[in-house]
C-alpha cells in the first residue's frame, strides 16, 4: 500500500483518516499541529505516544526537499535549488522588498506549455507537485535562512492552472489562521492562460493577485511565441480575464515581456491599450531576460521600453517596467531550468 502524504492534509482530513482506527481527534490536531512547525519525522513529535507515531510511520509520510545549492545574487536574492524524494529537482527564489520576504515557487517540475522564450518551457516536463511539496519549499528557504516569508508567487518553474487542484489546496491550506496564515491578498499566481481554469479561479473567489503572461497585442505574434495561444485565442482569454475582474472584483495583472522586434513596436503598444481598454488591470512590462538555451530572442532597449510604457499611460492603462532581480545568479523569471537529468524531465 502506498502511504499517505500527510503534509498535503487539513486538520479535518486528517482526522477522518484517523476515524477508522479509533484515533481521538484532539491527535489530529497535535499531529497537524507538528506538521506546520514544519516537522520532518513523526519521531519529532514529542507529544505523540510512540504506538501513534508507529502507525503513522507505517502508513503516512511527511514530504520534504532537501536544498542541494544556494546561490545569492548581489542584490540578495537567493536561488534555491531543492531536490525532491524521487531525485527530481525544481528551482525557487527568495527576494527581500521593503515589507517583507517574498518567495517565488515551483509548482511542477518542468512545464508542458513550451513558450518559446522561457528555460522552464524548454526542458519540458516531468510532473506535478503535491501541496506538501509546494509548502516545503516555504519552510526549507524560512528554515535556512532564520525569516519569515510573507508574500508567495507562484511564478517558478511550472504552469500553475495546469496542476489546478494541488496548486488550489496548497493555497488554502497555507493561507489558513492554524498554517503559515499567508493572506490570499499577498499571493500571486501566474497563468500563460489556460482559459477554463480561469474560469473555475473565478468560482473559488479567492483573494489573490491573478497575473496573465500576456507577451503579445494580437493572435498572430501570441501565435509565434505562446503555444497555449493556438488552444486559447487572444479573445476567450481576455473575456476570461473580464470574467474574473467581475466576479472577483479584483484587478488583473498582465505580464508583457518585452522581446526586440517581437512585440516592442509603437503599433503593439496602440494595440494593447486597445484589447485593454476599459478593464481593471495594470501592466508589466518586463525587458525580456537572456539566456544561452534561449538565443533567438534579445530583449528590447531601455527607450523602446519607455516609449511602449508611455503609450500605454497616454491611453489610460497603468503600466510598470519590472525591476529585475537576481539576474546575475539566472534567478530572473523565465531563467529557472532545474537540472535536468538525462532520461527524466524530457517526456
Ligand atoms: N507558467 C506561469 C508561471 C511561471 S513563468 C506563467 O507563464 O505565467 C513566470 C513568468 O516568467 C511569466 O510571466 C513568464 O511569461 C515569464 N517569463 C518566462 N520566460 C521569461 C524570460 N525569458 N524573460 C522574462 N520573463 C519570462
Ligand atoms: Fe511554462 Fe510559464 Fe515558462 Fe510558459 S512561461 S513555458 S507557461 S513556465
Amino acid at each position: 500500500m502506498d502511504k499517505i502524504d500527510i503534509k498535503s492534509m487539513t486538520a479535518r482530513e486528517i482526522e477522518q483518516s484517523f476515524l477508522p482506527n479509533f484515533i481521538e481527534s484532539f491527535r489530529a490536531k497535535q499531529v497537524y499541529g507538528w506538521l506546520v512547525k514544519g516537522v520532518s519525522s513523526f519521531e519529532e513529535m514529542s507529544n505523540i505516544p510512540q504506538k501513534l507515531k508507529d502507525f503513522l510511520n507505517q502508513n503516512y509520510f511527511i514530504a520534504s526537499v532537501k536544498i542541494k545549492s544556494k546561490k545569492i545574487s548581489l542584490d540578495g536574492t537567493i536561488k534555491y535549488l531543492f531536490e525532491l524524494y524521487d531525485g527530481q529537482l525544481i528551482e525557487a527564489v527568495v527576494m527581500k522588498y521593503n515589507h517583507g520576504y517574498s518567495m517565488c515557487l515551483s509548482t511542477q517540475v518542468g512545464c508542458k506549455m513550451g513558450c518559446a522564450f522561457c528555460v522552464t518551457g524548454k526542458g519540458g516536463f516531468a510532473r506535478n507537485l503535491m501541496p506538501s511539496e509546494m509548502i516545503a519549499q516555504v519552510e526549507a528557504a524560512g528554515k535556512d535562512e532564520n525569516i519569515k516569508i510573507s508574500n508567495i508567487v507562484l511564478m517558478g518553474m511550472g504552469e500553475p492552472l495546469d496542476n489546478y487542484n494541488n496548486v488550489i489546496k496548497f493555497l488554502r491550506l497555507i493561507s489558513s489562521k492554524d498554517h503559515l496564515n499567508i493572506g490570499m491578498r499577498h499571493i500571486s499566481l501566474s497563468t500563460c492562460g489556460i482559459v477554463d481554469k480561469i474560469y473555475k479561479l473565478a468560482e473559488e473567489k479567492l483573494q489573490l493577485t491573478l497575473s496573465i503572461s500576456l507577451h503579445a497585442p494580437n493572435d498572430e505574434i501570441r501565435n509565434k511565441i505562446m503555444r497555449i495561444n493556438r488552444r486559447y485565442n487572444l479573445k476567450e482569454l481576455i473575456d476570461a480575464c473580464k470574467y474574473y475582474i467581475k466576479i472577483t472584483g479584483r484587478r488583473i495583472s498582465f505580464e508583457y515581456i518585452m522581446i526586440k522586434n517581437v512585440n516592442d513596436s509603437a503599433k503593439c503598444a496602440v494595440e494593447l491599450a486597445k484589447l485593454l481598454k476599459n478593464m481593471i488591470c495594470h501592466v508589466n512590462l518586463i525587458p525580456l531576460n537572456k539566456s544561452d538555451i534561449v538565443e533567438e530572442f534579445s530583449p528590447s532597449g531601455k527607450a523602446q521600453v519607455y516609449l511602449f510604457q508611455n503609450i500605454l499611460e497616454k491611453a489610460g492603462i497603468t503600466a510598470t517596467v519590472r525591476r529585475t532581480l537576481g539576474k546575475d545568479i539566472e534567478a530572473a523569471c523565465g531563467q529557472l531550468k532545474g537540472k535536468y537529468k538525462e532520461a527524466e524531465g524530457k517526456d
